[in-house]
């Protein structure tokens, strides 16, 4: 059986100071910034999200965010497929086949984060 590839060596936060991703109120909006630039923000709020880590930003997402979301799809089983799904059907699309790296990162962010917001929104 193929392992998945570990996401954590490339997290930003692994050579950043972490507890800073462990805060509270309105330095959680810094938090969520942070996480913004990371390259595997995608794989950080699935595995957020499919084992119930109740605390801290993961994936740009607070907990309070992350439980309304759980709590709004409960059909979900696997959020890591539903959301690397979400983003390889995104760069299938031609208007984005030729994009430049730092662009297309940006867009994969992106894509993560409007996945989760519109499942939010549509339960
Ligand atoms: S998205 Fe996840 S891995 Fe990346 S910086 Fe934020 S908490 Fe760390």
């Amino acid at each position: 059986m193929a392992e998945r590839w570990n996401w954590r060596n490339a997290a930003r936060c692994r050579t950043d100071d972490a507890d800073e991703l462990f805060v509270t109120g309105a330095q959680q909006r810094e938090a969520r910034e942070f996480c913004r630039a990371c390259p595997v923000r995608t794989e950080c709020l699935a595995h957020a999200l499919d084992e119930g880590v109740e605390f801290g930003v993961w994936g740009g997402m607070t907990e309070r965010e992350r439980r309304a979301l759980l709590r709004s799809r409960p059909d979900v089983t696997s959020w890591h497929d539903l959301l690397t799904g979400a983003r390889t059907a995104y760069y299938a699309g031609d208007e984005h086949e030729h994009s430049a790296t730092g662009l297309a990162r940006a867009a994969e962010l992106a894509v993560a984060e409007r996945t989760a917001q519109r499942l939010h929104e549509s339960a």
